[in-house]
């Protein structure tokens, strides 16, 4: 009887989400073609237990997704090499928030880093004379 009601249950919903989820392979999005935004999320007959992917949530399905449609560094937290440094053309450094915490290895063999806070709107030179800039991260829509 309960398994009954488990298949009841999930021919219901499956029957409820799947114009959902062809509205949203329909999307004009490029990362929709790359991403199945659903996937974990759905009941299927094929699967008995989701994925990873279907059971994180958040951040974390968030990084999953992102992952998927090829960008390995969602939260911008690899190293990156400096630009030319100048005051008019600084290093930009992305952040999803108004201020963000950047080490500068100063000198190639240097054996220390230099850490510093940057704020948005006010570019901060650091010691050994490379100016850095805070822009905004720009998020793109994986369908979490
Ligand atoms: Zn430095």
């Amino acid at each position: 009887m309960a398994s009954l009601l488990t298949k009841t249950a999930a021919q219901v919903a499956r029957r409820t989400l799947l114009p959902l989820s062809s509205r949203l392979y329909s999307s004009e999005s490029p990362v929709y073609s790359r991403v199945d935004p659903v996937k974990g999320k759905v009941a299927d007959d094929k699967v008995d237990m989701p994925d990873t992917l279907g059971h994180a949530v958040g951040t974390e399905r968030f990084e999953l997704l992102a992952k998927a449609a090829g960008n390995e560094d969602p939260f911008e937290l690899n190293i990156k090499k400096r630009a030319k440094g100048t005051r008019g053309e600084p290093t930009i450094i992305p952040s999803m928030y108004h201020y963000r915490l950047v080490g500068c290895i100063c000198e190639e063999d240097a054996v220390s880093i230099n850490w510093m806070y940057l704020y948005k709107g006010e570019p901060r030179r650091c010691n050994c004379g490379y100016w850095f800039k805070l822009v905004d991260l720009e998020v793109p829509d994986y369908g979490q």
